[in-house]
């Protein structure tokens, strides 16, 4: 984001006094000479914020990803000293061996560079060393919505009718920017502090779906992913819908609505098999999964123009008010319990008891593999908004501190960046079968009757075990 600041050539020094504690609070002089100055990322980062892994001090490992490990760090240099964000470490070398993956790879920086909104990751910084890239995110420290899942059993109707509200409007988000999310599941799903939803992994997601285009690749986990991919027909954002409705059942029920021994006979189910749904679900319940698990994405709710909001008519959410739902005015149902910024109770003992190592990677890579990652290198419109407050010599205020608070400020949903073209082109059918997919959810063993029970179910934590 570029912006033109004036900044003054000629200052008056101007000393601290007991009330004034500014250290570079600049009075203007009379005559003074401007000369305007563009703020660009180029320039901010030759000066101020030059952010490479030295600037961040390892906490602890938070999870693996296909590529890498995803760690709690602490930025100890530059801006926003002693705050703490998620770090994820992704390496070229597994990258660019599949064309495919590269593609995806850009993507996510894309994506996370031109979505904002309330309940989507935010990306601060992105940097790549010679083997290595990295995007800074915002620490989600309540942990991923599958652990509360595991936790609860099911959710009762409320409760699940908050998440799949605050999930609703992030698709609805990222498909009138022209992406498909495609990999709804609720590992990817987190929550931040405060209990509110946050999509992370963007590594799947499809650009490119206005009205009219329809994508032809094969990726995703089986268990949420609808029948159209598996057939290889093509399919549109009512993708992500049918995935919504996979997940409230799961949400309700314990389990996703069409699961099997292995993955072929899921893939089975989903294609051919009728939709179970237990009997003490609410008939307004029912009645959206049913719309929502339509095997013709033509008759799926949320497959018309108007996308997500005919699924925030549907009865199932009449509670809701979805102006204060956006703005974060409803309470999560669950607040996750931490004692500080660094708590990382809500994440897997698996990872977070692992000694935090990142070795160095500087290793080069051919210039045609190298070129994949030019432009990598991104810095929040939000921190560069935290420079401009920095370079501003208008006397607006006299207790202006250098690290005084966080630019990473809530966005209003007013303010959220308009869609913009991409630029990565993601073509090609990544295999489902194929080892340098990403791993996808294990099967899982439906309870006997075919009816998921509305208990804490031995199946449930059955199906972390073989999830993970
Ligand atoms: P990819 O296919 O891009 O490699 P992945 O599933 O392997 O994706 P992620 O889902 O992005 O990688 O991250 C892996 C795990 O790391 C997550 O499941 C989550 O537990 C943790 N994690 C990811 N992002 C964050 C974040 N912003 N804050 C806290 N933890 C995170
Ligand atoms: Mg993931």
């Amino acid at each position: 984001m570029a912006g033109v600041f004036d900044i003054d050539l000629e200052t008056e020094d101007v000393s601290d006094t007991e009330d004034d504690v500014c250290d570079f609070t600049v009075t203007e002089p009379e005559n003074v000479q401007t000369e305007e100055v563009e703020l660009t990322s180029e320039i901010v980062n030759r000066d101020s914020e030059r952010v490479g892994p030295d600037c961040f001090e390892l906490l602890t490992v938070l999870g693996k990803g296909a590529y890498g490990k995803v760690f709690q760090v602490r930025k100890v240099q530059g801006l926003q000293i002693g705050k703490i964000f998620a770090m994820k470490v992704l390496k070229k070398a597994k990258i660019v061996r599949n064309a495919k993956d590269t593609a995806h790879t850009r993507a996510e920086r894309e994506i996370l560079e031109t979505v904002r909104h309330p309940f989507i990751v935010d990306l601060l910084y992105a940097f790549q060393t010679g083997g290595k890239l990295y995007l800074i995110l915002e620490c989600l420290s309540g942990g991923e919505l599958f652990m509360q899942l595991e936790k609860e059993g099911i959710f009762m109707e409320d409760t699940a009718c908050f998440y799949l509200g605050e999930i609703t409007l992030a698709l609805g988000h990222l498909h009138s920017n022209g992406i498909i999310y495609r990999d709804l599941k609720p590992e990817n799903i987190m929550l931040n502090h405060q209990g509110h939803i946050k999509l992370t992994d963007f590594g799947l997601c499809k650009e490119s779906i206005h009205d009219g285009s329809v994508t032809h690749t094969f990726c995703g986990t089986i268990e949420y992913m609808a029948p159209e991919i598996l057939t290889r027909s093509g399919h549109n954002r009512a993708v992500d819908w049918w995935s919504l409705g996979a997940l409230m059942y799961d949400m309700m029920t314990g389990s996703p609505p069409f699961t099997a021994e292995n993955r072929k006979k899921t893939i089975d189910k989903i294609l051919k098999c009728k939709l179970n749904l237990p009997p003490y679900l609410t008939i307004d319940a029912r009645e959206l999964i049913k719309k929502l698990l339509k095997k013709n994405p033509a008759q799926r709710l949320g497959s018309g123009k108007a996308d997500a909001a005919d699924i925030q008519k549907h009865s199932f959410f009449k509670q809701i008010n979805w102006d204060d739902l956006l703005n974060k005015r409803v309470e999560p149902p669950y607040k996750p319990q931490l004692h500080s910024e660094e708590d990382v109770s809500q994440f897997d003992t698996r990872f977070t008891r692992q000694t935090p190592v990142d070795s160095p990677d500087d290793s080069r890579l051919s210039h045609s593999a190298e070129l994949a990652f030019a432009g990598f290198t991104y810095v929040a419109p939000s921190v560069l908004e935290s420079l401009k407050e920095g370079f501003s010599f208008e006397p607006k205020s006299r207790h202006m501190r250098r690290h005084n608070s966080s630019p990473h400020t809530p966005i209003s949903p007013l303010k959220f960046s308009p869609a913009g073209p991409f630029k990565a082109a993601l073509d090609g059918e990544p295999d489902l079968f194929s080892p340098t997919s990403p791993p996808a959810a294990q099967p899982f063993v439906p309870p006997e009757n075919g009816v998921s029970q509305p208990i804490k179910t031995p199946a449930r934590n059955k199906k972390q075990k073989m999830r993970r």
